[in-house]
């Protein structure tokens, strides 16, 4: 068994990782790399980007587009495989991206939309076989939801890829019970470190942030919150500290759509993904699914708008002119609040990250910054590397710092930081 990190050994995202056995071959995930970074051009990839595709096959971890995005430059016959709520939210969101005005950016979420149809979904746990390579995946919290790590076994070898992952999410208490009963016999792991040089991230869990919004909502009639439409557990505690704090939940109809696909794909495991959406007789949860009439901007009409007036909301928002003349029309008023519930970093100009369009959205309000990462703090990956007890040890993977893991976690396994396109024996 063979194994190369194309990408990813030392920038957080745009990993690309090929797995090999007896002429077989799988890949981890192709996505963009983030805007702002040093560009890393792949060479032509065999199997997955050039050349015969029939012995391998691309498995994907989740939907962000540091690790899905490039999904168009592979071979047109390669399978692809990606979970099956995770590729249905995907398919909304491409959608949706293939009709911004940008007639570029909207060509290449065409051509995404094209390739999601060919695309093969599982579920968790379900064994997936190209030739002799066996892959597991299993159900980890992140802040995309249906986000997976997988188990690669070959050759008498198992590997375990943790694609992005953390320890402070509503699902997260599933992460050592999922890993010791099935991520048994591991050889090496293959680890995100998104937040090894970010202690900070993750002072606060989900649990403790949908408090704080609960706070909020009670103590602010009119609540716009701008977080990332595919972020859904942070969206679900939105939903229930509203209901909480009996204000009405508002959203336009792209995100209601993915709400109801994972309602209807997950309520069964957990009443977190149950919302009652015709719910007409109180206003506490009462779900508003805001149609927009034509290309005009978003506005509360009529009866509507005399009763959200009259018990308060939170609306969920994108930093889309259609949004600002309805925060305008309630920023005014001192019982409104403006909620940034995303990463920091696109915000800070110092920031390669840093996005203009979205600050400048932003500009005119006050805001409160209310947010947690969706990556693992350090004392979640020490616990992982304790419990898989790879024995042949880690390899880093989406990090900035992969020299750091020698001085974390010298203590729970060997550390082995390849560099991009090291083609590593796994013996
Ligand atoms: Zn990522
Ligand atoms: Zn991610």
């Amino acid at each position: 068994m063979k194994l190369t990190i194309h990408r990813g050994t030392n920038q957080i995202g745009g990993c690309v990782t090929e797995i090999e056995s007896g002429g077989y071959r799988i890949f981890i995930d192709f996505g963009e790399q983030l805007p702002g970074t040093e560009i890393k051009e792949l060479k032509p990839i065999d199997g997955l980007t050039c050349g015969d595709v029939s012995k391998s096959a691309l498995f994907i971890t989740h939907y962000h587009g540091d690790h899905i995005g490039k999904i168009c430059d592979t071979v047109a016959d390669l399978p692809i495989y990606v979970g099956k709520t995770a590729l249905e939210i995907f398919n909304c969101l491409e959608s949706r991206l293939s009709y911004i005005p940008d007639p570029n950016e909207s060509d290449k979420h065409k051509r995404i939309v094209e390739r999601i149809k060919t695309i093969n979904t599982f579920e968790q746990l379900q064994k997936i076989r190209i030739g002799e390579i066996t892959v597991t995946p299993l159900f980890i919290d992140h802040s995309a939801f249906a986000a997976y790590m997988f188990i690669v076994e070959a050759d008498n070898k198992r590997i375990l890829h943790t694609g992005d992952f953390r320890g402070h999410g509503f699902r997260s208490k599933g992460l050592i019970p999922t890993l010791k009963s099935y991520a048994k016999n591991i050889d090496y792991i293959i680890s995100e470190g998104s937040n090894i040089q970010r202690p900070n991230a993750t002072i606060q869990t989900e649990q403790e942030l949908q408090k704080d919004f609960e706070l909020q909502f009670r103590n602010n009639k009119y609540n716009f919150v701008l977080v990332s439409s595919t972020n859904i557990d942070r969206i679900f505690a939105l939903y229930h500290a509203s209901k909480n704090a009996k204000r009405c939940f508002v959203c336009d109809s792209y995100q209601t759509n993915i709400l109801k696909i994972v309602s209807e794909n997950h309520k069964q495991f957990t009443s977190f993904y149950n919302i009652d959406y015709d719910q007409k007789t109180t206003p506490a949860g009462r779900f508003f699914d805001l149609k927009r009439q034509g290309r005009n901007p978003f506005s509360f009409n009529g009866k509507l708008k005399s009763y959200l007036d009259k018990y308060g909301f939170c609306m969920l928002i994108r930093s889309n002119d259609s949004f600002k003349q309805l925060i305008d029309e309630y920023a005014k008023s001192n019982d409104s609040k403006v909620y940034y519930s995303k990463w920091n970093g696109y915000l800070d100009s110092k920031k390669p990250a840093f996005n203009e369009s979205l600050y400048n959205f932003l500009k005119p309000y006050e805001i409160e910054y209310k947010h947690t990462s969706g990556h693992a703090d350090l004392e979640t990956l020490k616990t992982v590397f304790e419990t898989v007890k790879p024995k042949g040890g880690i390899i880093p993977i989406h990090t900035e710092a992969p020299e750091k893991f020698q001085e974390l976690f010298h203590e729970q396994a060997t550390i082995i930081p390849l560099h991009d396109g090291d083609v590593f024996d796994v013996k």
